[in-house]
Formats: structure tokens, C-alpha cells, sequence
């Protein structure tokens, strides 16, 4: 059998390993490696694939969402509504251009941002939601969206694990990211789109959030040399662009190919009574960025323990709750006793290997072994 692993990047490249090689060989060639024209291609071949008009490359993930919010250009004291089980990002993000974090519920099948928890969050000082798009699937966008027209509210979605999900909308469907003011998303390697390194990207269909999310990624630059916003320095690679601009016409196909895997997990384990597999939302696809079990009955760390001495891969996100971290319990807002299905969520939780490389025996031997420990 092929080693597991939780992503299995190599495997990946090495199919297209021409194709990368030659798109990076050209940019070293062409030593055009801040804003080389890979960069304004591969915006352009993104903004087309997600159906929405302006997409800005950035350094990473975590400055496409502190960008998104400088865009805003939100009043102090400004409170920020995001969930409690999730990566730090968002909550960071926040803390760190100065507002408050306002620390929120997910649905304990979904793991997604509840929206009654929001309405229940909501103050005068209010001023953006960023639900994030949680394993592979959007969040309840018709709900979120609803919420913040009534109380005039910014969205920015953080679709770093669910870049090219389909989000169901007002009974349309278009591309996760795009329905809220903002989208951004995360190119990290394991991401679903992951390029040689670090890259993010942001998207609007607003003009004038672009403009200015287009010059605060470059310093606040209008003309050269002239600043029309404080700004900060994070651009997205040209090396990086070049393999995005790779690896863009294969995310159908990886997408696919995860869930693919997740199908042939969830029949495995159909009827396991202290399993619960992952729920599908229905107002998304999803595509599986981590393919995340609920043990029930106290077995999670048992689970884990088992895999391990089995030499399965296998982790647990998140571990911790946003608002049970120590730089956070005190940086945020939040009522604990509303935070009920994290905490459990934290304990329940432990994914398993997901990428685009599974095969059938790998996927025989978790899950043998899964229903092994079981019994
Ligand atoms: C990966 C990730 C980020 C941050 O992306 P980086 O590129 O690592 O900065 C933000 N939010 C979520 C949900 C993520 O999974």
C-alpha cells in the first residue's frame, strides 16, 4: 500500500510536474517575480472561475482577511461577529486591527456559523460578520446574508477551506466567497487550491472595495509613490501565481476526487452508533477540505490513540475553541453557556486523510480499521 498521509501533495504535483516546472522555469527566467504578469492572469483566470468581477492576490490567507476589514474602514470600537470553532484567523485578525471580537456558536452537524447565535450577538457597535466556510461547506449564506441587511451589517466570507464549493443563494448557485461584500481565501500548500508556499487572495463584485483592497495589499498605493490608504505589504508571488495559474483548471477534478473519498468513507461507516459521519448542508456542495468524523461516547481520544498504533494519520480540528485560548479568553467578547457546541465540538471531533490522492486500498485500510475499533 502507498504511505498515508493527511495531504498528499507530491503525489499531486507529480502528475502535472511539467506543467509546474515549466511555469516556474519561466518566471526565473523572466526575473519578474513582485507583480510579474502571471499575477494580473491568474486574477483574471479566478475572478472568471468564481463568476465575480475583481480578485486581488495577496501573501496569505490571514492578510486577505486583515486587508478585507482595513476595506471597511470600520469606527473604533467596532464589534466583529465570528465563529467560535475555527482557525484563529479571523478572531486574529480582528483583535489585531484594534476592534473586538464577538465570539459565536456553529451548528453542531454543520460546524458552521449558527445564525440565530448571531442575531443573539448583535449590539450597536456591531459591525461585520465573517462566517467561514468551515471543512469544505458554506455556511448558511441566505440566513447570514438576511441578518446583516436588517441591521446593515458587512459580510466577509472566509473561504479558505471551501474555495470552489458551490453556495446555493436565493436559489441560485454561484461560487462560495462571493455572495458577501468580501470573499477571501487561503492558497497554503494543503489548502484545496494550495500553491509552493504561502498566497490568499480576495474577491468583490463592489468597485470601489476593490480599489481600495487592490492599494492596501500594495501599501496603500495609488499612482507611484503616491499613498492613498495605510496600507500593508502583501502581495501574492509571481512564482506563486504561476503555479496557481497550474493548478486553477484542476480544481473541479481535485474537488471531485475529495469527494469521491468522502462518498466511500461515509459508506464504510454508515451504522457505526457512536459515528456520526459528516452532514451536507443543503445549501452547499461540499468539497471536503477535511473529511471531520464525530465520535460519540467519550471514544474520540480512544479513536485516535487506536489509529495512531495502527500507523493511520489523523488529527483533531480544532482541539481548543476560539474563546478557550489563552491569548482570546481575554480578547474577545463571548458568553460561554452559548457556546455550548464547540465545546462539545472540541471533544467529539477528529478528521481523517483527505486529498486528491486517496486510493481505493488506502481507503479500505482506514476504514477497516475505523470499523475495527468499533467492534
Ligand atoms: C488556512 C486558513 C486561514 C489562513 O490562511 P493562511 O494562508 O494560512 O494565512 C484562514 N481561515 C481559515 C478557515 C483557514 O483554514
Amino acid at each position: 500500500m502507498r504511505p498515508l498521509s493527511m495531504v498528499d501533495l507530491k503525489s499531486q504535483h507529480l502528475k502535472i510536474k511539467n506543467e509546474l516546472d515549466a511555469a516556474m522555469a519561466e518566471v526565473m527566467e523572466t526575473t519578474a517575480f513582485i507583480k510579474g504578469p502571471q499575477v494580473a492572469k491568474f486574477e483574471a483566470d479566478l475572478a472568471t472561475y468564481l463568476g465575480c468581477k475583481y480578485v486581488t492576490g495577496c501573501a496569505n490567507g490571514t492578510d486577505a482577511l486583515q486587508i478585507a476589514l482595513m476595506a471597511l474602514n470600520l469606527p473604533k470600537g467596532s464589534e466583529i461577529i465570528t465563529p467560535d470553532f475555527t482557525f484563529v484567523a479571523t478572531a486574529e485578525v480582528v483583535r489585531l486591527l484594534g476592534f473586538t471580537p464577538v465570539i459565536v456558536d456553529v451548528d453542531a452537524d454543520t460546524f458552521n456559523i449558527l445564525p440565530s447565535s448571531i442575531e443573539e450577538a448583535i449590539t450597536e457597535n456591531t459591525k461585520a460578520i465573517i462566517p467561514v466556510h468551515l471543512f469544505g461547506q458554506c455556511a448558511d449564506m441566505d440566513a447570514i446574508m438576511a441578518i446583516a441587511k436588517k441591521h446593515n451589517l458587512f459580510v466577509i466570507e472566509d473561504t479558505a477551506q471551501a474555495i470552489g464549493a458551490d453556495c446555493f443563494y436565493q436559489g441560485k448557485k454561484v461560487k462560495a466567497g462571493t455572495v458577501g461584500h468580501i470573499g477571501c481565501t487561503s492558497f497554503f500548500p494543503s489548502k484545496n487550491l494550495g500553491c509552493a508556499g504561502d498566497g490568499g487572495a480576495m474577491f468583490t463584485n463592489d468597485e470601489e472595495l476593490h480599489k481600495q483592497i487592490h492599494s492596501i495589499a500594495n501599501h496603500g498605493m495609488g499612482k507611484h509613490y503616491h499613498y492613498d490608504y495605510i496600507g500593508v505589504n502583501s502581495r501574492l508571488d509571481t512564482l506563486q501565481a504561476a503555479v496557481l495559474g497550474v493548478k486553477l483548471p484542476h480544481l473541479d477534478e481535485y474537488n471531485a476526487a475529495r469527494r469521491n473519498a468522502a462518498d466511500k468513507y461515509d459508506t464504510a461507516f454508515a451504522g457505526i452508533a457512536s459515528l456520526q459521519t459528516p452532514k451536507r448542508a443543503t445549501n452547499s456542495t461540499h468539497i471536503f477540505h477535511q473529511y471531520t468524523l464525530k465520535v460519540l461516547d467519550g471514544r474520540r481520544d480512544g479513536l485516535g490513540d487506536y489509529l495512531n498504533n495502527n500507523k493511520i494519520p489523523n488529527k483533531v480540528y480544532y482541539p481548543v475553541a476560539v474563546h478557550e485560548s489563552r491569548a482570546y479568553k481575554t480578547a474577545c467578547r463571548f458568553e460561554e453557556s452559548r457556546l455550548l457546541n464547540t465545546i462539545n465540538l472540541c471533544k467529539e471531533v477528529i478528521s481523517l486523510p483527505m486529498h486528491t490522492e486517496l486510493d481505493d486500498e488506502q481507503i479500505e485500510f482506514i476504514t477497516t480499521t475505523v470499523k475495527q475499533y468499533f467492534n
